[in-house]
């Protein structure tokens, strides 16, 4: 694979071997491409020009793999729905860590690719619908400036994969600027020896905070610096309505990055217990639990740091208890702060929060939908049609009005700050429902023009209109799945 530019420099596999089994992608009988990142290979440093259509769903689907690559299947544990679990990639396979030519260091990983150790009984293999649902979501995330691993390619694989029926199996490659995990750190703690968990600490400030290395107590620095990533990036879920849905340990990375695109889904109409996923029965990862979720999964993070913290057990866990419980502040404080550029509110008074919060319950009594209400809000006049023409409606809009008018700066600046944080387009569930199903069916239109509108969702503009629509009664995705 030489003249594509790949560049690899494996970290890693230097890990203790605890951490990984060393093994490669299951060659499949007909890899075909479905659909392929070309923005994101260039910015990568990958150039595929002089390279057929053949060897590229070859190397996509691992039949090839590129020179320097070493590929491994990761080990880790997690607290699934709360409940300890042994894990470990059971379907993916990394790579090996590409440098771009800015000098990111990022994994590319197979998801999909046959069955590692870690399998557990399951088949490793994953099918085309939820491939491309993470693939239109974590890019949809990246275009609204999330921080969120990236999709680089989807290729069918020829053979059917059997999930209550046969369908049509693929391999996703994923980007990542790592897949450490809250739930590396857990299996890590598990070996019951603190050098090993130890060298993951030393490892991850290498990868993800290198200036914590001057830092006197590296430990609690990293556990400080990954709980200030994980508030500022479940801000940005709770400003653009992203309900993740399978919150687990094991899908918590320590780079801040979102991970995992199963059940996941934007809420439509504000309601701060929506839950779409057909598997939280207990609500546990609805809309508004998820900045508590966090805050539970960083003291997972945090439990297996003890040992590194103190001698005295005691004395260490006041430490992290202490740092763990300043979550909430630290959330809060984010959570204001985005919400005030919202609504296009500069500096920070008092009354914002009221202002804030009162909106929010006459969203949720109104039946109003949250990516919609505040995006009307950017248009300078009142929206006048259902819901918005109301008396409580009219009586906040009054009052926001006044607090808009305390701001030093003038509206021109409030509007642009309103447009940058509202987005004009969410890939809409009903929507991702439909190019999936004409997809999975041969037709690839639909989702193309889905990305393309989600390119760019801060910049209303005429043909974004179909996408805007909240779902029609007949429209509404009640429940997601799995989709493994
Ligand atoms: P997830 O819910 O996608 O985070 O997956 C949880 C765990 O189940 C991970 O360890 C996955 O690797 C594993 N897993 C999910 N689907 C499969 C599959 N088809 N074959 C093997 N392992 C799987
Ligand atoms: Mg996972």
């Amino acid at each position: 694979m030489t003249g594509s530019g790949f560049n690899f420099d494996n970290t890693y596999i230097h890990l203790p071997k605890a951490f990984y089994t060393e093994l490669s992608p299951v060659p499949v009988r007909k890899p075909e491409i479905v659909i392929f990142n070309a923005p994101l290979a260039t910015d990568m440093g990958l150039d595929f020009s002089g390279i057929s259509t053949d060897i590229k769903a070859a190397l996509f689907s691992g039949n090839i793999m590129p020179e320097g690559s070493e590929p491994l299947a990761q080990a880790y544990a997690g607290h699934q729905f709360g409940h300890f679990t042994m894990l470990g990639d059971g379907r993916a396979i990394v790579w090996g860590e590409h440098i771009t030519p800015s000098g990111q260091r990022l994994d590319i990983q197979f998801k999909g690719s046959g069955p590692t150790p870690y399998s557990r009984g399951a088949d490793g293999r994953a099918v085309l619908g939820p491939m491309l649902r993470e693939y239109i979501i974590s890019e949809a995330m990246h275009a609204l400036n999330i921080p969120t691993t990236r999709s680089l390619a989807v290729v069918t694989n020829g053979e059917k994969v059997y999930r209550e029926t046969g369908l049509p199996g693929a391999i996703l490659t994923r980007i990542a600027s790592s897949h450490i995990r809250v739930g590396t750190f857990e299996y890590a703690a598990l070996q019951q020896d603190k050098g090993i968990i130890q060298t993951l600490v030393n490892y991850t400030i290498d990868r993800h905070y290198p200036w914590i290395k001057e830092e006197q107590n590296k430990t609690l620095s990293l556990l400080k610096a990954v709980m200030e990533k994980q508030a500022d990036l479940i801000t940005h879920w709770m400003r653009v309505g992203f309900i993740h849905g399978v919150m687990n340990t094991d899908n918590m990375t320590l780079s801040g990055e979102t991970i995992d695109y199963g059940p996941c889904a934007f809420m439509d109409a504000y309601d701060p217990r929506t839950v779409f996923s057909s598997i939280d029965h207990m609500e546990r990862y609805a809309y508004a639990n998820q900045p508590a979720i966090a805050q539970w999964n960083l003291a997972r993070l945090a439990e297996t740091m003890l040992p590194l913290l103190d001698d005295e057990m005691e004395k260490a866990a006041d430490t992290t208890e202490e740092a763990v419980n300043s979550f909430g502040a630290l959330y809060k404080d984010k959570w204001l702060s985005m919400m005030r550029a919202k609504l296009g509110l500069f500096g920070a008074r008092a009354e914002d929060e009221s202002l804030i919060t009162d909106l929010l319950d006459w969203m949720q009594r109104a039946g109003a939908d949250y990516t919609n209400t505040f995006r009307h809000l950017t248009e300078e006049k009142p929206p006048q049609d259902k819901p918005y023409n109301d008396r409580a409606f009219k009586e906040w809009y009054t009052r926001w009005q006044v607090q808009l008018a305390k701001n030093t700066k003038p509206l021109k600046s409030s509007l642009s700050l309103m447009r940058a944080n509202n987005p004009a387009v969410i890939p809409r569930n009903q929507k991702v429902e439909q190019v999936l199903d004409a997809a999975t069916n041969g037709d690839l239109k639909p989702l193309k023009d889905l990305l393309t509108a989600l390119q760019e969702p801060y910049n209303n503009r005429s043909n974004l209109k179909p996408y805007q629509s909240p779902p029609k009664k007949e429209e509404r995705v009640y429940q997601t799945f799995c989709g493994t």
